[in-house]
């Protein structure tokens, strides 16, 4: 797969349904570069590395997650550079880690047909468990980052599909990567209404024009807004 260009800045390494891959999203600023989300498995992100590498783009310094899910977290030990997540996310990926530990490999493969499919194709997993890590540089509620005229603005938020939500605001781009925010709660998907109104309101006060959701092809805000506030 390829990159795709957003703006002159931002890119991303689209979703994949098959092993529910979230898109990879990228941010180049003048000095340093930001990855969004760490990738489902080590292979999902060296895979973004070498895409960002065949374009000449460098290896982003940090990467922000949007949640703690493991489709977007898990290959955060093979990153480059530092991570960042808001604290709620780190106490998610803490727990993870001890269940992890306390039950087998089977038992993680079980959780979804998707990660099955994520860690089949590559090796044998009993040889190769699975390496939860936490991130290391923690925020909670705001954040402002400058990657050189290129400032980047992490807003944790509440939205219905979990308790820690990051948004990520490029400004001068206007772009907004969501995560899955927008979407309802695994492993039934059902959302809940307050929430999507307190996340429509939020994304309806931010200066932005695209939209970037995880699992899904970029959208306008008006779209986003639509879908979480539909007519009654
Ligand atoms: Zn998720």
């Amino acid at each position: 797969m390829e990159l795709v260009k957003v703006t002159d800045r931002i890119w991303y390494y689209p979703f994949e349904k098959e092993r529910d891959r979230p898109i990879l999203g990228y941010v180049k600023g003048d000095d340093w570069s930001l990855a969004v989300d760490a990738g489902h498995s080590k292979y999902h992100t060296l895979e973004f590395y070498s895409a960002l590498e065949k374009v000449g783009l460098p290896l982003p310094s940090i990467t922000v997650l949007t949640h703690w899910h493991w489709d977007h977290s898990f290959g955060m030990w093979k990153i480059n550079g530092k991570c960042i997540s808001n604290e709620r996310t780190k106490d998610h990926l803490m727990e993870f880690k001890k269940w992890y530990l306390e039950h087998d490999t089977e038992d993680f493969l079980a959780l979804d047909d998707c990660i099955r499919r994520e860690y089949k194709e590559y090796y044998d997993i009993r040889k190769n468990p699975v390496i939860v890590t936490v991130p290391d540089i923690l925020f909670t509620d705001e954040m402002l980052l400058d990657a050189g005229n290129c400032p980047i603005r992490l807003l944790q938020t509440e939205a219905p599909h979990t308790d820690d939500s990051t948004l990520i605001v490029v400004e001068n781009e206007k772009v907004l990567f969501l995560g899955d925010a927008a979407g309802g709660v695994f492993p039934t998907w059902e959302k809940d209404p307050v929430l999507c109104r307190k996340l429509a309101d939020t994304i309806e006060g931010l200066d932005v024009d695209i939209c970037l959701e995880s699992h899904h092809f970029p959208q306008t805000k008006q779209e986003m807004i639509d879908d979480l506030r539909p007519v009654q």
